[in-house]
């Protein structure tokens, strides 16, 4: 039998990847924002706590005895998806890159909401801990994301520009 704590391992090991994919996408859409500044320093903003997430995570897996080596494979579909999302340069991939922001922001939401649970189940309170700090980000990131998305619309629609 699998134990929580063997799970628990296993799914922060994924939370990391996910992690490092996130900061990646980040940080090339936010390089390539020039005309919308608001959006360009949430983002920058969600980088540095991205950052600081993926570390938070880490030291997470060192408190159970683990690392980060052993990637799995879980995470292939999401960050598939992200890193064609960081490489698409169509007129509209501000619009595109906003709306998938924010679902990958909910995507994550998910995730660290699983991993308080499987947490709380191996009776690793410090560790839920730790994941519901990073799990208020990601609510206020994802939050962010739906509220200004109307104004990104209106902005892209309105001026027909290109970034
Ligand atoms: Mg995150
Ligand atoms: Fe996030």
């Amino acid at each position: 039998m699998t134990t929580p704590r063997e799970h628990l391992i296993d799914w922060l090991r994924d939370a990391y990847a996910m992690e490092v994919q996130a900061e990646k996408m980040l940080s090339n859409t936010a390089d390539r924002l020039e005309d919308y500044p608001a959006l360009k320093a949430r983002l920058q903003q969600h980088v540095v706590e991205t950052r600081n997430q993926a570390s938070q995570v880490e030291q997470c897996l060192h408190q159970l005895n683990a690392d980060t080596s052993m990637l799995k494979t879980g995470v292939g579909a999401i960050t598939g998806i992200a890193q064609a999302m960081s490489g698409i340069f169509a007129s509209d991939e501000v619009v595109k890159g906003a709306v998938f922001g924010a679902a990958f922001e909910y995507f994550e939401i998910i995730n660290y909401k699983a991993l308080i649970t499987t947490a709380q189940a191996a009776g690793e309170a410090g560790i839920a801990a730790v994941l519901e700090r990073i799990l208020e980000e990601e609510l206020a990131m994802a939050e962010w994301m739906e509220d200004n998305l109307p104004a990104v619309l209106r902005q892209y629609l309105a001026t027909g520009e290109k970034r």
